[in-house]
């Protein structure tokens, strides 16, 4: 099925006239569901928009860091369009990340209308805060419902050499700016790393708690060419038990749809998560598939099976996208293996490639 509307050639010109379609044809998964080989329903994307960033986190990026030809990058079209045949499979909940998605130009053209996707309940962001002054009051009212920020130090220079170049004052702008645009449940994510920023989990800690936000700790992941990563490593159950010391720590069966495990501070509103790839997988309520910046279907964040869904969207038949889609429940693995040893990449993408 070919639609001109649809061609990635049209866009910039033709994004304002672009209306998501669904196919219905015989393509389409009967009942509206995603569901994998191991019975588990598929209700969550993360789309990655960008491999770009303004920043370069040394556990994320190498110095040196070579980013897509434009032209191997979805469009913006292209990626309403992938996100529309989701949502046309039962997905509800559709994270837009990258690289760092707030500097992908005319991102809230593609925010607006993903924001008025019938169907999709729930649309977040991953962003590192250093465009949320600009961006948290159009994000909000193009109808995102929570942002997550990463934030892995309060120490100016430490977060200048954590990030090689981004400034800490813009962020915590940025996190001001998401509160004073009405965003509530925001959640800071820190990457723990010895030797790096685990002296400041307490303070990480007490200022969500002062600024009424979430924080998660994640364990780091060995993704990509990165060395050293080995010396640095910290269990999430380690950062637990530090922060039992200075903090009443009290188990929460709650969830954010996600692979955190939360507990909770008596008199805060805060919620103290721990993402742990290594030490507690959380492969068995898997929900999500990732999309990178490229049209890849990744089912898996630590396996290399992905499927190309970008030659049938430039080809403007959204009816193979789905069906590649359902197909791609057969590779979804039943979970990843990472070890803790961290000194070799046990997966080659960086992880601003795949999508935080
Ligand atoms: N640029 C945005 C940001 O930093 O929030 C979104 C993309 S970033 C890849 C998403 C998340 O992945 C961030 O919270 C970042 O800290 C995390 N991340 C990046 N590399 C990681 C790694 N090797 N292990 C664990 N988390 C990582
Ligand atoms: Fe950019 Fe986010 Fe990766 Fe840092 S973690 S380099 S902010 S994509």
């Amino acid at each position: 099925m070919q639609n001109e509307t649809l061609r990635p050639e049209n866009t910039p010109a033709g994004l304002a006239g672009f209306t998501p379609s669904i196919s219905r044809s015989a393509n389409a998964h009967r009942e509206g569901t995603l569901l994998d080989k191991y019975g588990r329903r598929i209700t969550y994307v993360r789309l990655s928009i960008t491999d770009r960033c303004d920043f370069r986190c040394t556990y994320c990026m190498s110095e040196e860091m070579t980013f897509l030809p434009r032209q191997e990058v979805m469009s913006l079209e292209e990626c309403l369009r992938v996100a529309s045949v989701f949502v046309g499979l039962g997905v509800n909940k559709l994270r837009i990340t990258g690289g760092e998605p707030l500097v992908r130009k005319d991102v809230m053209w593609l925010i607006e209308r993903l924001g008025a996707l019938p169907g999709l309940k729930n649309l977040v962001l991953t962003t590192n805060g250093s465009q949320l002054e600009r961006f948290a009051q159009p994000l909000r009212s193009a109808g995102v419902k929570r942002i997550n920020i990463s934030l892995d130090t309060l120490q100016a220079e430490r977060f200048r050499n954590i990030t090689r170049i981004g400034e800490l004052g813009k962020v915590l702008a940025g996190i001001e700016a998401a509160r004073a645009a009405g965003f509530t449940r925001t959640k800071l994510n820190t990457v723990m790393m010895r030797g790096v920023n685990d002296d400041e989990f307490v303070d990480l800690v007490r200022f969500a708690v002062d600024q009424e936000l979430d924080i998660s700790f994640i364990e780091e992941m060995p993704l990509g060419e990165i060395h050293g990563r080995g010396n640095t490593f910290i269990s999430s159950e380690e950062t637990r038990s530090r922060l039992a010391e200075h903090f009443d720590l009290i188990p929460s069966t709650e969830s954010s749809d996600g692979p955190a495990r939360y507990w909770r501070i008596p008199g805060s509103e805060s919620r103290i998560g721990f993402i742990s790839p290594h030490s507690h997988n959380f492969c068995d309520t898997c929900n999500r598939v990732r999309i990178t910046a490229k049209g890849e279907l990744y089912p898996c964040l630590g396996q290399n099976d992905a499927s190309n869904l970008l030659p049938a969207l430039r080809s403007g038949d959204d009816a193979a996208v789905r069906q590649l889609i359902v197909d791609s429940m057969g590779i979804k693995p039943y979970g990843h293996d990472f070890t803790q040893q961290m000194d070799a990449p046990q997966v080659v993408r960086f992880m601003s490639m795949t999508g935080g």
